[in-house]
């Protein structure tokens, strides 16, 4: 379903993305795992086009792209079908927790009003949200502006969501919701691409677990294959750290 081949990206003379490959199926929900800098969140970002890759090439569906000369219909086409949380929610704060759902249906892929709202309680609701349609963001906590940042991403109905770091800006008590509604929404079915240091979620929910250091992919398998039996000696460094 998406599939990413020797993707590279510089900050200047920094190569942060050292020619990574992947390649993600139609239900997966891969979770990729590595030390702070390995560069998880600039390739989660070169995927959705936040960021603009410097080489490689990606497969989405029947889309092809060459990230050296990308077209803007398929940055277009391909952010119809992939969605993003955010670490810091990136919410509207002069918007409802609604007209945050809806925003994006409105505006990005012209659903009328009335539909859009339906769709948006629906999304909310599902996120554990049915009481707030209407409060902002400053009322309320970190766990439920990002459980509106995941509603918002599950509104689309995208064929992929990419969460960065979804839990990290979240005090330690608000970590949990926010990973059972992740944990809900896997379970239907939702084809998932998270980049986490959150070690439960990546053994109890993913089907397949990427490590990354240095720009590159160093090993990736079931979650048995990494945290039981991790082959390579960079893997088994990190896990001993974070465990
Ligand atoms: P963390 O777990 O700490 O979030 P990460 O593996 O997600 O780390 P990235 O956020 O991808 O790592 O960052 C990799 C490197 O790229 C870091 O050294 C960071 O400073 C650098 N970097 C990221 N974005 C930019 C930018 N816009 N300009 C310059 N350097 C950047």
């Amino acid at each position: 379903m998406l599939e990413i081949k020797n993707i590279h990206k510089s900050f200047g003379d920094n190569e942060i993305l050292k020619g990574v490959d992947l390649a993600i199926d139609k239900g997966d929900v891969v979770v990729i795992l590595g030390p702070s800098g390995s560069g998880k969140t600039t390739l989660l970002r070169c995927i959705n086009f936040l960021e603009k890759a410097d080489q490689g090439h990606a497969t989405f569906g029947d889309i092809q792209v060459d990230f050296q000369h990308v077209k803007k219909k398929d940055v277009h086409a391909i952010r119809q079908r992939v969605a993003f949380v955010f670490q810091n929610y990136n919410l509207f704060t002069n918007k409802t927790a609604l007209e945050n759902v809806t925003e994006g249906l409105i505006i990005g892929r012209k659903i009328p009003k009335a539909q859009a709202v339906e769709i948006g309680k629906k999304a909310l609701d599902k996120v554990g949200l049915s009481d707030k349609y209407d409060a902002y963001p400053s009322q309320l906590s970190g766990g439920q502006q990002q459980r509106v940042g995941i509603a918002r991403a599950v509104a689309l109905n995208p064929d992929i969501i990419l969460f960065d770091e979804p839990t990290s800006a979240l005090d330690p008590e608000l970590v949990g919701e926010v990973l059972q509604v992740m944990k809900n929404i896997a379970a239907e079915g939702t084809t998932m691409l998270v980049v986490t240091h959150e070690m439960g979620f990546a053994k109890d929910v993913a089907n397949r677990v990427i490590f990354m250091d240095g720009g590159v992919v160093v090993e990736e398998g079931s979650p048995h294959d990494i945290f039981v039996s991790p082959k390579e000696e960079r893997t088994k460094k990190f896990l001993k750290r974070v465990i």
